[in-house]
């Protein structure tokens, strides 16, 4: 039987990472009575409210279902006390990320703005300069060649450099967090686990296929807004967006090292990568885009509160697709323009940094969601 110990300071510690004001729950139970995950067996959110009143932070940290609230907050708008129950769960969500970094980089990120615009500037200047300091000519002529000036394969050893680091960190956060999450899952001895349904729960249904935010604003969508207005789209289109444009650069990458591409040609344009790579940057664009908006109008709950943290991926991403896309338009201009180099160094200065930052933002959170919807879809498989 594992136990837990209480963290007398933990409400004061989940504070840093959100507006809330859990304190004033008087356990009425309207936020279960509303939530969408709360079943007959499991009073969801109030149970994860009464650890952050107890200052058992190891069982909330050791709770799946910490990670399948959606944020939609329903719970936020029946609070007679004005707690804002999803505000905590959101900021209990960071308070996990930053427990399962070990490097102190994810609790910072969340609660210093001067930390985030600081840390942003030191590695543009670290990137900028380590690149510039390798440039070659700047060719004119039609079409330009980007890796006369960034030198191809100086980009792919930092990338591969860059992504090597990442998945250390990312790992050892990934890890943690199973550990703790196995703390809850108790199967009989020798039961037969549905290991392969619950990774396609996971990852094809739920993630790529977002099903509960579908579902979760088809009942919550008084407004009855088009599907491409409503916020799980908005959603989508950054997740596919980034995975079409991770995907097509991996693809290009490959087609290089076996000599069926040559570095610096561009394929047409009605080419089947290329029609990808285009599609997933409109995606991109339009999602952080509105993304951006709905979180400067504070649009619903769960924009109304917005970390340091959440401004700088978003703007990052935002950037990463718009710099793309004016790589590709100067490519197409008829005299290549001395801007479309220095586009490239931006565009790579702003990759560069999602990269590094990846296991300390919504990247992480994105991957830790999967692992937790992994262990809620695990189960034993009746024989
Ligand atoms: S609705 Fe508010 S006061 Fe009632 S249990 Fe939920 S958080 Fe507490
Ligand atoms: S915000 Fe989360 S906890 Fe609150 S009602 Fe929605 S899913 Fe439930």
């Amino acid at each position: 039987m594992t136990t837990y110990r209480a963290n007398p300071d933990f409400m004061q510690e989940l504070k840093e990472y959100g507006d809330l004001d859990i304190e004033a729950c008087f356990n009425c139970g309207n936020c279960t009575a509303v939530c969408p995950l709360s079943t007959e067996s499991d009073n969801f959110p109030r149970r994860m409210i009464r650890y952050a009143q107890l200052g058992l932070e190891d069982e909330l940290l050791s709770s799946k279902e910490l990670w399948m609230c959606l944020y939609c907050g329903e719970c936020t708008k029946t609070c007679p006390r004005e707690a804002d129950p999803g505000e905590y769960m959101a900021a209990a969500r960071r308070f996990a990320i930053a427990k399962y970094d070990r490097t102190g980089i994810a609790k910072r990120l969340y609660t210093s703005a001067a930390f985030n615009v600081i840390s942003l500037l030191v590695l543009a200047v670290v990137f900028g300069v380590f690149l510039y300091s390798y440039h070659g000519t700047m060719p004119m002529g039609t079409p330009i060649k980007f890796f006369e000036f960034i030198p191809s394969p100086l980009i792919h050893n930092l990338g591969i450099t860059a992504g090597v680091i990442v998945a250390i960190t990312a790992l050892l956060g990934m890890t943690t967090m199973v550990i703790d999450l196995n703390k809850h899952t108790d199967y009989p001895e020798g039961s037969k686990l549905n290991w392969w349904q619950a990774l396609w729960e996971a990852v094809g249904v739920e993630s790529l296929g977002q099903k509960s935010y579908r579902s979760d604003c088809e009942t919550y969508n008084p407004e009855e807004k088009p599907w491409y207005l409503q916020k799980w789209f908005a959603h989508a289109s950054v997740m596919w967006g980034f995975i079409g444009l991770f995907v097509t650069t991996a693809i290009n990458y490959l087609l290089e090292l076996l000599h069926v591409k040559e570095t610096g040609t561009y394929m047409a344009v009605w080419h089947p990568i290329r029609l990808l790579g285009i599609l997933s940057g409109v995606l991109l664009v339009y999602g952080t885009t509105e993304l951006i908006r709905r979180r400067w109008k504070k649009e619903d709950e769960s924009y109304t509160h917005s970390t340091p943290s959440d401004w700088s991926f978003l703007i990052l991403m935002w950037l990463a697709g718009v710099t793309g896309f004016a790589l590709d338009i100067a490519v197409y201009l008829p005299m290549a323009q001395i801007w479309g180099y220095w586009m490239l160094l931006i565009h790579l200065i702003v990759i560069g940094e999602l990269l590094l930052l990846a296991p300390f933002t919504k990247f992480a959170h994105a991957v830790y969601r999967i692992i937790a919807l992994y262990f809620y879809a695990l189960k034993p498989v009746k024989e």
